[in-house]
């Protein structure tokens, strides 16, 4: 999701890549849990995040929807972001103990705050968020450590290929104008990378990679 605001004003002014250490480790806060809370529709998902989320909780892409997800237009295609329950404002995975209770399936997101991820080309880098938790000190961990996604060099190779991939599509999106191609495209996003049930039982990146390719043969074609 595309931020109208200067690295300046919302980080440390450093970007950093995940063998850096970073004053990011909220471990001693007891769990504020701040961030689980009033988040709006900031936490959009990649295809990554459903796998893991279809994997751990045994529920498919729309029952996800019925219950803990919603959709949302961002940057021109509309993607699926965690749902704050209407009532309190909190995630619906936070416990009554203001726990995590989807702690090893959290959305890549979530596994990153309070940092950031900043693209720069078809790259990017981490940037530490300095306004958006509350709590201080925290204590020095490494990027890499903190993220705890398994086989991190591919994690981020797919976090790159697909924030290059959206932002093509966003492209093709502003380039034309009839209106039904336009909510066609989306829609083909939203149902090739996410409604399209991932076996989760087999590794996730060739069946995005074999996702990824079909939809780019289709947008060269
Ligand atoms: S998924 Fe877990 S870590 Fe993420 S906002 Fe919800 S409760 Fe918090
Ligand atoms: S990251 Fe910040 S807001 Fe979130 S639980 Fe830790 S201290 Fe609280």
């Amino acid at each position: 999701m595309k931020r109208n605001v200067s690295l300046e004003e919302i980080s440390d002014g450093r970007l950093y890549r995940s063998n850096d250490m970073v004053k990011a480790d909220c471990h001693d806060c007891k769990g504020c849990s701040k961030c689980c809370r009033g988040m709006g529709s900031s936490i959009v998902l990649d295809p990554y995040d459903i796998y893991r989320l279809n994997g751990g909780l045994k529920l498919s892409f729309q029952q996800l929807l019925e219950e803990y997800l919603e959709l949302n237009v961002v940057d021109h295609l509309t993607l699926p972001n965690i749902r704050m329950v209407k009532e309190t404002g909190h995630c619906g995975f936070l416990n009554q103990e203001g726990r995590c209770s989807i702690h090893s399936w959290r959305p890549g997101i979530c596994r990153l705050f309070p940092l950031g991820r900043y693209y720069e080309g078809k790259d990017f880098r981490y940037f530490l968020q300095v306004h958006e938790c509350p709590h201080e000190p925290k204590s020095k961990v490494k990027i890499k450590k903190w993220i705890d996604t398994p086989r991190l060099k591919e994690y981020e190779t797919f976090i790159r290929e697909w924030h290059s991939f959206l932002k093509s599509m966003e492209e093709y999106i502003l380039s034309i104008s009839d209106e039904e191609e336009i909510r066609n495209t989306s829609l083909y996003v939203l149902m090739s990378f996410y409604m399209k049930p991932y076996d989760t039982n087999a590794d996730f990146y060739p069946q995005f990679y074999f996702r990824l390719n079909q939809a780019k043969q289709l947008l060269e074609g």
